[in-house]
């Protein structure tokens, strides 16, 4: 969700600000922008609804911005339309600073009235404008612009991540966070602010993830960070890992086509470090014995995807557990009244480590004394960073705004974590214990066979691409595994479809199946298979067109009945889903590739919803 590059050094920064936007395209966006300031020509900015490739052409036709301190933008509109004038950057009335935002400026409309009331002239409908406004208002009564950030800091109230330039300090990038991803890049001789790390990687790796409160100061000798109190601070540096040609396509069609490729890879990456001599060993994790023994009650706390892998996950870690779990949608459990205590163990899950509303559930649980446990594919994210241990998925850069290796990496986490924690609670069966992680072993190789039959899928979908209305059916965890699977169809294809558990359908919702409705029928979960295909002739004899997903020795059954059939390896049931998901991925991936749409950038989507 929305993006901000800044750029200090010797070089011209509209280009590397271009390139950085580029990258941070995937996280999806309505307008971009950019500001170079320098001391013979101030500030220039240009800026624009639409793809980068509008700006792009825009600067095209014009004299070239000069200068070597820069920030830029990609908006996802929250406060006024997507216009040129609501896109960032917003520049104060008289021309003084100029500010990018990401994040909500909740008391905006009180900042405004107040500023409307001394007679500043705003532009834009956007909350974001007011911080510039402010900044310039603020500064005229003050010593330095330092002193103006701060003032104005302690007057927002909402998410921000900020960056601001000053006519006055032409090679200085200012900027601040609280409830927005922000980190800073050093370079040699440049300095680099982003809201993702992939704006900056062809650049440095060397990097800082900012903190809630924090202000930077730029220029290109070095980065300076100050405390909410303005008290110098040291950051701790990070070196990002993996290179640029991660967060390249490398000669796929699509990212989500790669990132659906890279799944075996990364089920490796998470799992063999992970895998012992059949052990399953968390080196990463804190969990004493003790802690283990306090919990009475699981919670998972999730937004989408994450969500779906929690629904999965509540199947396999009560049985494995014997303990009650919880499976919360983030932006209901931060606004409830969770029984959360220090009994409570509190897993969260996101990709990003950004997503605002689990990040703010996470916050709730910790205040009412749970243990937060998260898994997180972006290392030092602010959910990795508040939680008391962490568990990182390493599938690598994901860029599709649809997930695919995330959720893959979750789920096989989420199942290894609770079969651990029965391991070590003494509530594992130990038969079964030997047959998930001899399976554990085995998926990457076995999802592997999964992909080699891609072409079936595209088939299929070249069948039922013009469809308006799907359905999804499934019991257990082919009903959670149905969840995900509807979502990516609806997500990327834009085709409405439903997702069901295949019990509940007579109780309504069957009054919609009619001659020629697709079913996606999910079967993989042996110990019901005769229930599903109860249902698959329920919906067959009301007319329904049924593409049915089983496991390869339940085929031969299953084709019988269904009107098309796939399948997938068997594994172990608890890691069925890890396998049936992929091919769910792939239909979805080729229906919305026969539709044209924006795969990797679905429309109104974004990557990273760092918003309420
Ligand atoms: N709330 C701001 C706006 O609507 C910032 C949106 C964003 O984070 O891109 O302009």
């Amino acid at each position: 969700m929305c993006g901000i590059v800044g750029y200090t050094g010797k070089q011209a920064a509209v280009p590397i600000l271009l390139n950085g936007l580029e990258r941070l395209e995937y996280r999806g966006y309505d307008s971009a922008g950019v500001a170079v300031v320098s001391p013979e020509k101030g500030l220039q900015i240009e800026k624009c609804k639409g793809r980068l490739q509008v700006l792009r052409d825009k600067l095209a036709a014009l004299p070239p911005l000069t200068g070597s301190t820069g920030l830029g933008h990609t908006r996802w509109a929250t406060h006024g339309e997507p216009n040129d004038v609501n896109s960032h950057p917003h520049v104060s009335q008289n021309g003084q600073v100029a500010v990018v935002h990401n994040g909500i400026i909740e008391n905006y409309v009180e900042i405004k009235e107040f500023l409307l009331h001394k007679g500043v002239a705003f532009r834009s409908d956007t909350d974001s404008e007011v911080v510039a406004q402010l900044l310039e208002y603020t500064f005229n009564n003050c010593a330095d612009i330092m002193d103006a950030v701060y003032q104005v800091l302690d007057r927002l109230e909402g998410a921000y991540a900020l960056g601001i330039l000053c006519v006055d300090a032409p090679d200085t990038l200012i900027a601040a966070r609280k409830d927005a991803p922000l980190l800073l890049g050093y370079g040699d001789g440049e300095s680099f602010i982003a809201s993702d790390a992939t704006a900056i990687i062809a650049h440095t790796r060397d990097v800082a993830y900012m903190e809630d409160g924090e202000v930077a100061v730029l220029t290109a000798d070095g980065i300076r960070v100050y405390d909410e109190y303005r008290r110098p601070i040291e950051k701790e540096h990070h070196l990002i890992e993996w290179d640029v040609s991660a967060a390249e396509k490398g000669g796929y069609a699509h990212f989500m086509f790669k990132e659906i490729m890279e799944q075996p890879e990364a089920l490796r990456r998470t799992i063999s470090p992970r895998l012992r001599d059949g052990e399953i060993v968390f080196d990463e994790l804190s969990l004493t014995d003790e802690d283990l023994r306090r919990f009475d009650r699981l919670y998972i706390v999730a937004c989408g995807s994450s969500y779906h892998v929690g629904m999965v996950g509540k199947y396999d870690l009560e049985r494995f557990l014997r303990m009650p779990v919880e499976v919360c949608l983030a932006s209901e459990f931060r606004y409830s009244e969770p029984l959360v205590d220090d009994r409570s163990l509190v897993i969260v899950i996101s990709q990003s480590g950004e997503t605002l509303d689990s990040l703010a559930a996470l916050r709730k649980a910790k205040s009412l004394g749970g243990y937060i446990l998260s898994i997180v594919n972006v290392v030092g994210s602010s959910i990795a960073r508040e939680s008391d241990s962490v568990l990182y998925t390493w599938a690598g850069p994901e860029i599709a705004v649809a997930t695919t290796k995330a959720y893959s990496t979750q789920l096989a986490l989420l199942t290894m974590l609770g079969l651990y924690m029965a391991r070590r609670l003494g509530r594992a069966d130990s038969a079964e214990y030997a047959a998930v992680t001899a399976e554990l072993a085995l998926l990457p190789e076995k999802l592997q066979t999964v992909l080699a039959s891609a072409d079936a899928y595209q088939y299929l979908a070249s069948l039922y691409f013009n469809r308006d209305c799907v359905f999804f059916i499934g019991r257990n965890l082919d009903y959670a595994l149905g969840l995900e699977g509807s979502l990516k169809l609806k997500e990327i294809s834009y085709i409405h479809s439903e997702s069901y558990a295949a019990g509940e359908l007579k109780h309504g919702t069957i009054s919609l199946i009619e001659q020629g409705t697709l079913v996606v029928a999910l079967a993989t979960y042996g110990p019901l298979f005769d229930k599903a295909v109860s249902n698959i002739v329920e919906v067959k004899a009301r007319g329904a067109e049924v593409v049915a997903l089983t496991t390869d020795s339940l085929r031969d059954r299953m084709e019988k009945i269904a009107t098309h059939t796939l399948s997938v390896p068997d594994t172990h049931p608890a890691l069925q889903p890890n396998l049936g998901v992929v091919p769910l991925q792939l239909f979805a991936y080729y229906i919305a590739l026969q539709r044209g749409c924006d795969i990797d950038k679905p429309k109104n989507l974004a990557k990273s919803v760092t918003v309420e």
